[in-house]
């Protein structure tokens, strides 16, 4: 009862001076406890003497903080307008007086002095803008997540894309359905990738037809130098107890052959010996065209003992069964000289060669249609075997494996 009465009090010094012709003491206090919660603080233009604990004294009892509304009056006190509910009371022309709002057109005109009011209003303000940053903060961070979704990652996938084509060659297909710039811009980027995809399969496939094509004798087919240069330079190392031959192969008398059948005839006999050579070798073991007509036959990986069988089924496979050609069958023989790998211990070739290439002469020496191999092996006191492996048309030569090759022909031995 006592804040009930202290209140009506406090309206009805102020209903005197203000709206005593207007609202009843009595009436008002009533109002006043029946809008408990709905009260509104509001401003006015019209002057009025300081009453600071009047808006405290008639909302402390009522247990609610006060709304705070601006309403804007004439000089005579006339209600102009109400404003929402906001901080528009911070206007100088307010910044004397707070209206309390108890119907809609009934308000409780309170003044306050300057320090109250601001006070208030500061309060306002500080909850305002604390509210407002709070509002400002999620709503920064919400954008900035919404960012990151929308654009930063899509343009930082996009930019890994980019970079991954530049710096390791990879195509990446980025899966994008957006429809904005950034979509499209993948789109443009999908659709580049594809295309640089397929130019460099093209130009990929182009370059091994190009390679192949440079270490391919056109002729018959086999490789050529170059191929040699670039895979067998050095040469494999052939397994453990296992050999490497290298043979040297020339047509015999085959001047004689261009000369009597023309050039054209030649060439047939050139590609017929390239297929056979073919056909008689192990896929592991590599025909050469050295050049005009010599060949060159690598043979991998094979036990030593079984080197003069090989050597043989190539001589067979050329002189076994005439040349097919333009101008009939033609008897055509060659001379072969082979080196295994093990006489150097050098995977040098080109060291390799020089053995085959004297083996190679003396065949031609001893009546060509024949073949002949160095080789080396050692007694108990290290002293050099000549060896007769294959004997007939197989000549075998010894030769020391610490003898040069360009040394004088007197390092070789004629075993048969
Ligand atoms: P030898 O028994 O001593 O080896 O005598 P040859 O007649 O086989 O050897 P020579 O070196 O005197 O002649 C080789 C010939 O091979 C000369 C060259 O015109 C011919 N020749 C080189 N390349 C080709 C080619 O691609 N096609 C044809 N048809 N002939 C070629
Ligand atoms: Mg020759
Ligand atoms: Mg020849």
């Amino acid at each position: 009862m006592v804040p009930c009465f202290a209140l009506m009090a406090s309206i009805g010094l102020w209903v005197e001076r203000d709206f005593a012709s207007d609202i009843e003491t009595q009436d008002l206090a009533q109002r006043v406890g029946s809008l408990a919660g709905k009260i509104a603080i509001s401003m006015k233009r019209h002057d009025a003497a300081n009453q600071p604990q009047l808006a405290q004294d008639l909302l402390a009892p009522l247990g609610h903080e006060p709304s705070v509304v601006c309403a804007e009056y004439q000089a005579d006190g006339q209600l102009v307008a109400r404003y929402p509910q906001g901080l528009g009371c911070r206007n100088a022309v307010f910044d004397d007086s707070i209206d309390l709002a108890l119907g809609p057109e009934t308000f409780l005109r309170v003044a306050l002095t300057e320090d109250n009011w601001q006070a208030l209003v500061n309060a306002q303000l500080r909850n305002s803008v604390i509210s407002q940053a709070a509002a400002f903060v999620v709503a920064l961070i919400a954008a900035s997540i919404g960012f990151q979704i929308l654009v930063s990652r899509r343009l930082a996938r996009l930019n890994q894309a980019i970079r991954r084509a530049v710096i390791k060659r990879e195509r990446i297909t980025i899966d994008e359905r957006g429809e904005d710039e950034i979509s499209e811009l993948v789109v443009e980027y999908n659709r580049l990738a594809k295309i640089e995809t397929q130019l460099e399969d093209a130009l990929r496939q182009r370059n091994q037809e190009i390679t192949q094509a440079s270490q391919t004798d056109t002729l018959t087919g086999l490789y050529n130098r170059v191929y040699c240069q670039r895979h067998l330079s050095p040469l494999p190392v052939p397994d453990v107890d296992m050999i490497t031959l290298a043979v040297l192969i020339d047509i015999d008398h085959f001047k004689q052959i261009n000369d009597t059948h023309g050039h054209q005839v030649g060439d047939q006999v050139l590609k017929e010996m390239g297929q056979r050579l073919k056909d008689t070798l192990r896929t592991d073991s590599v025909a050469i065209r050295w050049g005009g007509e010599e060949f060159l036959v690598l043979i991998n990986n094979i036990p030593s003992k079984a080197a003069h069988k090989a050597v043989e089924r190539l001589l067979n496979a050329i002189r076994q069964t005439p040349f097919t050609t333009d101008e009939g069958e033609l008897e055509v023989t060659a001379s072969l000289g082979g080196c295994p790998i093990d006489i150097t211990d050098s995977r040098d070739l080109e060291n390799l060669l020089i053995w085959a290439d004297r083996a190679l002469y003396l065949s031609k020496q001893n009546g060509r249609n024949r073949a002949c191999l160095v080789w080396s092996t050692h007694n108990a006191q290290g002293q050099l075997i000549p060896q007769n492996l294959a004997g007939g048309e197989l000549e075998w030569i010894g030769i020391s494996s610490s003898t040069s090759p360009t040394g004088g022909s007197n390092d070789m031995q004629q075993a048969s």
